[in-house]
């Protein structure tokens, strides 16, 4: 759509134009214009579909079709694009490109020529983040203006001056890569619509000033970009090397092995080495490295151009003539395979295929996403309100919520608190097993003799009956102890569980629960240590109703006794024999009653205490410093709710897309 008064477009920047570069801006727009003239009724919408995805700020979220450009240094890499978009790049030697560069290239119909340059301020600048809920509007374009550097400027000659100074600031001076994204946006009624990305060239050995690994950083950075499928890789490539060992085809052979996506060109056709000429010709037909995409072959601006100037249009018609006079390459400009014009023709239609073919995973992904994003806000949405009753109200709730929990896990529900009963009851069996294993051997002859008093041997009596008894039971005491110190770890742990559940975002509410917890438990424990002290010194007496002893007595000698007919115990065994069905009974006893004891003090008493003194909260006159959020939590909040917006518009504007 090349329309004469694309050379009465006013003057981009109104005032002297005596200079060169703005002259030859306007002769490359007169370029753009018999290049795309191309774009059809059936292209346009896919690309402006893409360019109102970007527009809500959908690739920070998901990869879009692009194009990336890569290549050795030197390859080419800038004087393709230069060509392509008509813009000069900065160009040098040593590593030039040390950001990724986003070309977007917008055809406007009816503006002045207009470009705006746009990057992330360096992190270590305080970046704010809007608290609380947002409104829609401020983040309708997925952006927080506060974090971004936006400069725009008319005037196409200070483009080279203000990426150099972007790159600069995120790179530092010198000759450091970085992976900020620098965006260049160039909107125009005759630029072409495209998309491309600039990276850094594939550098062999490090220059003065860069890292040793600078090789490494740079193929990382690369890669990151080209192994999305949603991009199309641009390979440059130089005729006079040898293209088998070139790096960058090989990192793009290794992100894409069929070649779907990717393009190579082949520059500086006419530097190529006398009798190399076939070669190139059976790479470029596909004979050598095959590419699905194929090959282009394109000539640009040498150096010495460059430096004379030569305008872009100029060149292109000399890149025509050197084809057109070329023994071997002449035949190629019928086969479509030579010329920036051609190279610029297939990769808005490669594009544009690429953008179908992709649409209906985009439209999958843009749904996973808005499903764990809402998934996400789930566990840090429903922040509290602002006014005063509202934050009341939901303080109270979400104690109550506490509270049920807290019930519930006393409740003993088996799917309450992952097992809390099954682990205490892990810590009474073994409770239980440490009594069993210390049943002494009460029937040997130095047991007794180690409890004999001043009496002569025979003589046996109470006494000694129940010092003996005295002693081992006494033995059981630390146990207990233990066994209530680890029943309490494991139900102070379960209720910080659900603590850290229920008031997940509240760091005060947490705070103040802990020390309660902490405060509680500690007392109960006192108070059950207390208790279990108690029963051992209760202990001390002997005693048992007769018959649970008659019985026990019966199970272990296997033989009936009533309390009428008590038998009669004259040798030391039978004595041994009264001890151990003593011992029994007082195992048994302890048994069951510590674990109650402690059941009793450090779960149900706490729990309950816990919730008394979780509702008291509500006493106190700051509910909104109780209430104050986690800042992590609000400013995830915030992301999430952006990226939802983004997103949710995003799928909108694919719908209607298709609704036509
Ligand atoms: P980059 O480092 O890959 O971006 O490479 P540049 O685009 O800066 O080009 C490196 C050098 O090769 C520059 O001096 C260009 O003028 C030169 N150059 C690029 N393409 C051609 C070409 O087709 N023919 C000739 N003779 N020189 C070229
Ligand atoms: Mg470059």
């Amino acid at each position: 759509m090349s329309s004469p008064d694309v050379f009465s477009t006013p003057d981009p920047s109104d005032d002297e134009d005596s200079d060169g570069s703005q002259k030859d801006f306007h002769e490359s727009l007169k370029m753009k214009g018999e290049f795309h003239s191309h774009l059809e009724k059936s292209i346009r919408p896919y690309i402006d579909l893409v360019d109102t995805l970007r527009s809500v700020g959908i690739h920070k979220d998901l990869g879009l079709p692009s194009i990336v450009v890569i290549g050795d240094q030197s390859s080419g890499k800038s004087s393709v694009l230069e060509a392509l978009s008509g813009i000069a790049l900065p160009r040098g030697s040593g590593i030039v490109t040390r950001c990724p560069l986003e070309l977007r290239l917008k055809k406007v119909p009816g503006v002045k020529w207009k470009a705006v340059l746009t990057y992330d301020k360096k992190l270590n600048e305080s970046v704010t983040f809007l608290a609380g809920p947002i409104k829609p509007s401020k983040l309708a374009n997925g952006k927080l203006s506060q974090s971004e550097n936006k400069i725009e400027f008319a005037d196409p000659s200070l483009i080279e001056a203000q990426v150099e100074a972007a790159q600069n600031e995120l790179a530092g001076k010198g000759v450091g890569i970085c992976e900020e994204l620098i965006t260049l946006e160039i909107m125009s009624p005759e630029v072409c619509d495209l998309t491309l990305i600039d990276l850094p060239g594939i550098a062999r050995v490090p220059v003065e000033g860069q890292p040793e690994d600078i090789g490494k950083q740079i193929k990382r950075l690369i890669l990151k970009y080209i192994k999305k499928q949603e991009t199309i890789n641009l390979v440059v490539v130089p005729c006079n090397t040898d293209i088998a060992t070139t790096e960058a085809l090989k990192m793009a052979q290794e992100v894409d092995p069929e070649g779907k996506r990717t393009v190579a060109i082949l520059t500086k056709p006419d530097l190529i080495d006398k009798g190399t000429e076939k070669r190139v010709l059976d790479i470029i037909h596909n004979r050598v490295i095959p590419l699905r995409k194929g090959y282009i072959m394109v000539k640009c601006r040498g150096q010495q151009q460059i430096d004379d100037d030569v305008p872009l249009e100029e060149a292109a018609q000399m890149e025509r003539d050197f084809f057109q006079n070329h023994d071997y390459f002449r035949c190629l400009l019928e086969e479509d395979k030579v010329t920036i014009k051609c190279l610029s023709i297939k990769l808005t239609q490669d594009l544009v295929d690429h953008i179908k073919t992709s649409l209906p995973d985009l439209q999958d992904q843009i749904q996973k996403e808005l499903w764990s994003v809402k998934r996400a806000l789930k566990g840090c949405e429903d922040g509290p309100p602002e006014d005063l009753e509202g934050a009341k109200e939901f303080l109270i709730e979400i104690l109550n919520g506490f509270n049920e929990k807290i019930k519930s896990l006393l409740s003993g529900e088996p799917e309450n608190g992952k097992g809390l009963f099954s682990q205490i009851r892990a810590e009474f069996k073994k409770w239980n097993d440490r009594l069993n294993s210390t049943k002494p051997p009460f029937t040997s002859k130095e047991s007794s003799e180690a409890y004999r008093g001043r009496e002569l041997p025979g003589f046996s009596n109470y006494i000694v009956f129940e010092r003996i008894l005295q002693q081992h039971v006494a033995k059981l005491k630390d146990p207990a102890i233990d066994l209530l110190s680890a029943v309490k770890d494991i139900i102070v742990k379960q209720f910080t569980v659900v603590m850290n559940e229920c008031f997940e975002n509240y760091q005060a509410l947490r705070n103040i629960t802990k020390d309660k917890i902490n405060d509680i438990q500690l007392n109960q424990q006192e108070k059950a240590e207390q208790r279990i002290s108690e029963q051992f010194k209760m202990e001390n007496r002997i005693f048992t109703q007769d018959p649970i002893f008659m019985k026990v007595l019966s199970e272990i000698t296997n033989q009936t006794f009533s309390e009428n007919e008590i038998p009669v115990f004259d040798k030391q065994c039978k004595y041994g024999l009264l001890l151990e069905t003593y011992y029994e009974i007082a195992l048994q006893r302890l048994s069951d009653q510590v674990p109650l004891m402690i059941i009793y003090y450090m779960f149900e008493e706490t729990a309950r205490m816990l919730c008394v003194h979780v509702m008291k909260l509500l006493d106190n006159p700051d509910v909104y410093e109780l209430l104050s959020e986690d800042s992590e939590v609000s400013r995830r909040r915030s992301e999430l709710r952006a990226r939802q917006i983004r997103l949710t518009s995003a799928a909108k504007v694919i719908s209607s897309f298709f609704k036509g």
